[in-house]
């Protein structure tokens, strides 16, 4: 990073009325002495940005806490011109007809999919996906589009309905692409896939034709890896990757854990890009995946377990039962009553919007096991 920007982010961080209230009026002159912020943090950061010009999100508010997510028109531009570079690496500017099928109520994602892509000189397309696959075909037969953005598991869901139609790009995002999950969308498809990371709290990297990591924007990202020790590491070693956006609109996210298990590289790729390059590994704590990316920490689902009966939880697990559904198993030490599960899936319910939207449309089904040897 420039020094005129490492500089600009510690004057950022030294005045700004949110990093000064949650770290104590704490004031810094050197970048690695920033404390870094958590997911919540970040929420707060947003909500923060409550202003007249704004655009409202609920993705991962809590409705316990029930925090929307301001995007100012600052995070707006931000997030367009980078989903703008995204459609340049991919060679996608101008002209094509991009259909993103995408939850388009209360995910970002989707929408500033959609704006990025016309500030690229794209026409968009959104559809929500959970429309009537019959309708979807409709749709495209009528708009006949080149690109198609979305989700890899909606992709292979909605797959059999595609028949011979092809498009000469599919964008997938939101959930780990699995190499078998690739070579299944491009035969569906036709397209050549690029997959893009992001995070709820900022946009990422998207894959060029070499399909070997994604490339990330240094003029709008600073990325760090540190280890378990909040220790800097070298390029090519994997820790945790820590986020600061260069965002001259907004107030930026600064030194942000991901919890994300990454590498970075500034080694020049094959495509000719001189734009660095990031690899996922994992994340750092345990971790079940579920339904359209979502993710929930082991330590949560104990969390909410231990709301209704303490010291019973023992492990969990995640089964995929198909493109749409989930099985969450929890095993407990203890037999539990029919109105403990109750309570324990409401609270399951009501921590946050995309489990609450998961479990009331059946994508996600949770069942208790007693580890008790009798
Ligand atoms: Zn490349």
């Amino acid at each position: 990073m420039k020094n005129n920007i490492y500089k600009k982010i510690i004057d950022e961080f030294n005045n700004n009325k949110f990093y000064q209230s949650r770290f104590n009026q704490m004031q810094v002159n050197d970048f690695l002495d920033i404390p870094t912020i958590d997911p919540k943090d970040v929420m707060d950061l947003y909500y923060s940005r409550n202003q007249k010009d704004s655009t409202v999100f609920f993705t991962s508010g809590t409705t316990g806490d029930p925090k929307s997510i301001y995007y100012g028109k600052g995070d707006i531009n931000y997030f367009t011109e980078y989903i703008k570079w995204f459609c340049e690496i991919e060679k996608i500017q101008g002209g094509e007809v991009v259909l993103i099928l995408m939850d388009q109520s209360f995910w970002g994602v989707g929408y500033i999919t959609g704006l990025g892509h016309i500030k690229a000189g794209n026409t968009i397309v959104p559809i929500d996906n959970d429309l009537p696959k019959e309708k979807l075909v409709d749709i495209i037969e009528s708009v006949k589009p080149t690109v198609i953005s979305s989700l890899p598991s909606v992709l292979i869901e909605v797959g059999d309905v595609i028949n011979n139609y092809k498009f000469k790009v599919v964008e997938t995002t939101g959930e780990k692409l699995t190499e078998d999950d690739r070579l299944t969308i491009e035969k569906i498809y036709g397209g050549e896939v690029f997959d893009a990371y992001g995070l709820t709290e900022a946009v990422i990297g998207v894959e060029c034709e070499k399909h070997d990591g994604y490339h990330y924007n240094n003029d709008k990202l600073f990325l760090e890896i540190i280890d378990s020790d909040n220790n800097s590491l070298d390029e090519d070693s994997c820790g945790e990757l820590i986020i600061t956006t260069i965002n001259s609109d907004s107030s930026p996210i600064i030194r942000y854990r991901s919890g994300d298990r990454c590498k970075i590289s500034s080694k020049k790729c094959s495509c000719g890009s001189q734009y660095p390059k990031i690899w996922i590994e994992g994340r750092i704590k345990p971790t079940l995946l579920l339904h359209e990316g979502y993710k929930i920490e082991v330590s949560e689902v104990k969390d909410l377990v231990n709301k209704v009966k303490d010291n019973i939880f023992v492990s969990s697990n995640v089964e995929k039962i198909n493109e749409s559904k989930y099985l969450l198993t929890i095993i407990l030490d203890d037999i539990i009553s029919d109105d403990e599960k109750r309570l324990i899936k409401d609270e399951f319910v009501n921590y946050s919007y995309e489990l609450m939207h998961m479990l009331r449309n059946s994508k996600l089904e949770i069942i208790f096991k007693s580890n008790e040897r009798n």
